[in-house]
């Protein structure tokens, strides 16, 4: 009997809707446990994000990660499945591949030659899996049967839709950053229509931009990046910093997006590592300037300048208020960005389908017996260095596992 009930369910029908790193890697598990599963992707490729992912060698995961590296209603719910297949887990399969890797800063590992790899591998995963792939096929609907689930699928617009029936449907369709790649809020709208939850969805990991005057007084810095500390009430990030044609980017900007809220202003100090009355002290008959250019871009010195940020004078003519006021100027530099590059540029969206709704063992909607989220549609949001991935893995491992055990 219990023979019969594994056979049975052994050929469940799964389709994955999305062949992004969440829905191929949950492919090719499901796949080498026997399923019968089928992967729809509106794109020509598969992986595309993944390809165009850490400037193309993509940083696949990251050597410390824990929960408190994601942003989420509920920071507890990403846990259980980050246990259960960590970054050791992914590194195992990459040397598996002899897939060449190193390490950059603060433990974010990437390819030493190529993002094709990780998609060659994944692609190569699903083949062991006996996966179909139905690409340049959008998922438009989804009902439930007696049965199971009937999806509808268009493919462009001389062709008729078409309805396909599966047992298990699982949504690795992502979230809404970079359009161009034709993402799509299909998954958002399908949990609703299942009344599950939705976290009002927004850029992540993007660019500020800024208001004008602002933006002009700052216009000779595009192409500028320094190492600052930036942060706002609750969270800090010291890394680097990039002045832009439009506003702020760099890591420790994009981190910082994460976390902002309009209108709030965030603080920049520019001398994250630097004890600046010490080196006052030491260069007292130095131009104050030219004191400062030891540390800082001399085109971030003369902006800062005309600015008002800093005196036109000896370091030695420099009183205790000017001093004072000099330090405030550069470790407590206050701006208020006008607003973000939106998803055009975010590396992320957060929010998503409401983790509460969510099994954070299975990602089996709790409502919906059968009906699965994983990867980027979920509200479970990464920092910047690797965690979209791990998360991603470790989402579609969760999923996976439980369906096949
Ligand atoms: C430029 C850029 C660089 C990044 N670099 C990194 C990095 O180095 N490290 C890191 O950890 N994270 C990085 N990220 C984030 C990471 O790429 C994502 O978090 C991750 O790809 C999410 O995986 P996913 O499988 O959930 O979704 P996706 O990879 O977005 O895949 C979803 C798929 O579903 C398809 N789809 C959507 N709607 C439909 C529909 N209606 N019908 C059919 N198919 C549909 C999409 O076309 C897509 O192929 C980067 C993101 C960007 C934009």
């Amino acid at each position: 009997m219990h023979t019969m009930q594994l056979t049975q369910s052994k050929q469940a029908k799964i389709i994955i809707v999305g062949a992004g790193a969440a829905g191929l890697f949950c492919a090719s598990l499901l796949g080498q446990r026997g399923f019968a599963v089928t992967v729809i992707d509106n794109g020509k490729k598969v992986g595309r994000k993944i390809l165009m992912s850490g400037g193309g060698k993509c940083n696949f995961t990251n050597l410390y990660v824990e929960a408190n590296n994601y942003l989420s209603q509920n920071p507890h719910f990403c846990k259980s499945a980050l246990k259960r297949f960590n970054q050791w887990d992914f590194i195992q399969l990459i040397n598996h591949y002899r897939i060449a890797y190193h390490e950059k800063d603060h433990g974010q590992l990437f390819c030493d030659d190529s993002a094709q790899a990780i998609v060659d591998m994944l692609i190569a995963e699903c083949e062991k899996g006996n996966v179909t792939f139905r690409m340049q096929t959008t998922l438009d609907d989804i009902s439930q049967t007696a049965v199971g689930f009937a999806l509808t699928l268009s493919h462009g617009k001389a062709a008729l839709p078409e309805t396909i029936s599966c047992d298990k449907v699982i949504i690795a369709t992502g979230g809404l950053s970079m359009p161009a790649l034709g993402m799509t809020a299909i998954g958002y709208k399908i949990a609703e229509k299942f009344h599950l939850p939705i976290v009002p969805v927004r850029a992540g990991l993007v660019p500020f931009t800024l208001h004008k005057p602002l933006l002009d007084q700052l216009a000779t810095l595009a192409g500028i990046a320094v190492k600052a500390e930036v942060s706002l009430p609750n969270i800090s990030f010291k890394e680097n910093l990039l002045f832009t044609h439009r506003g702020l980017s760099g890591p420790a900007i994009l981190q910082l997006s994460s976390y902002w809220q309009p209108g709030q202003a965030i603080t920049i100090n520019l001398l994250p590592e630097v004890d600046l009355a010490s080196l006052l002290a030491q260069n007292r008959n130095q131009h104050l300037k030219n004191c400062l250019a030891q540390i800082l871009p001399k085109r971030l010195i003369d902006c800062l300048s005309e600015l008002g940020m800093i005196p036109d004078r000896l370091v030695k003519q420099l009183n205790h208020k000017q001093q004072h006021d000099l330090d405030i100027a550069l470790t407590q530099w206050s701006i208020t960005p006008n607003g973000t590059e939106g998803y055009r540029t975010a590396e992320v969206t957060l929010g998503g389908v409401s983790t509460h709704a969510l099994s954070s063992k299975t990602m089996m909607a709790k409502n919906v017996a059968n009906l699965y989220f994983i990867g980027e549609v979920v509200d479970v949001s990464g920092w910047l260095g690797g965690y979209n991935f791990q998360w991603a893995w470790s989402s579609a491992f969760a999923c996976a596992t439980e369906i096949a055990d």
